[in-house]
């Protein structure tokens, strides 16, 4: 039993725990070019600004990218673009994340979305009770998943499990010693294999269970 209470799970939010990123990320796009658009700043926000602004940044992050690049406030952006969507978004749960809830051990939430919205989101969806800590960027920790230095906010210790919807995110993981999860929203299972950083793949955060 000790060594079931041992356990820590680390879960990716955006994909893994709730379906539709796009449609999210679609609505916080159209509040990002409102509010930049009010500053004064000309921007598109289409793919090639987007990609031109990650790579200038080094970020996988398109908020933070643009954050930088016009020196915004962070938690001010949040407030103004992502917190105002929440109320009329519609998303759904992933299959089984309702079981989340009976693991044992601890379970914390690793996301590259900001905390703040996380917090948020994570409540509307009904599941924020399920965690113990809900991990994401802020002012102070810009560094977003895949960067190894993410990884390093998770306490060493424990015997962790971490799921994830985008293999790339479970290479470190895999190189940290921890077991790794991957929850991809399109069904792979025709795939003839798969990275060796993926240890499982599933098709239900159910199937978590067997971990224990
Ligand atoms: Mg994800």
């Amino acid at each position: 039993m000790k060594d079931k209470q041992d356990m820590l799970w680390v879960f990716d939010m955006d994909g893994t725990l709730y379906s539709g990123v796009d449609h999210v990320w679609g609505e916080i796009e159209k509040e990002m070019v409102r509010y930049l658009h009010g500053l004064g700043h000309p921007v598109r926000f289409d793919r090639t600004e987007q990609d031109l602004l990650r790579v200038k940044w080094q970020t996988r992050q398109t908020t933070i990218a643009y954050i930088h690049e016009f020196r915004l406030d962070f938690e001010e952006v949040i407030e103004e673009t992502h917190l105002p969507i929440l109320g009329n978004l519609v998303v759904e749960l992933r299959a089984g994340a309702q079981s989340i809830q009976h693991l044992p051990g601890k379970k914390i939430v690793l996301t590259n979305s900001p905390e703040s919205f996380a917090h948020a989101l994570l409540k509307k969806l009904g599941i924020h009770h399920f965690f113990d800590a809900i991990l994401g960027l802020r002012t102070d920790v810009f560094h977003a998943k895949p960067n190894a230095l993410s990884y390093q906010r998770i306490a060493e210790g424990h015997r962790v499990v971490m799921v994830e919807d985008w293999e790339e995110n479970l290479v470190v993981p895999h190189q940290l010693g921890w077991a790794t999860v991957w929850f991809p929203e399109e069904d792979q299972s025709h795939r003839p294999f798969f990275p060796e950083h993926v240890h499982k793949h599933i098709t239900s955060l159910e199937e978590l269970q067997a971990f224990v």
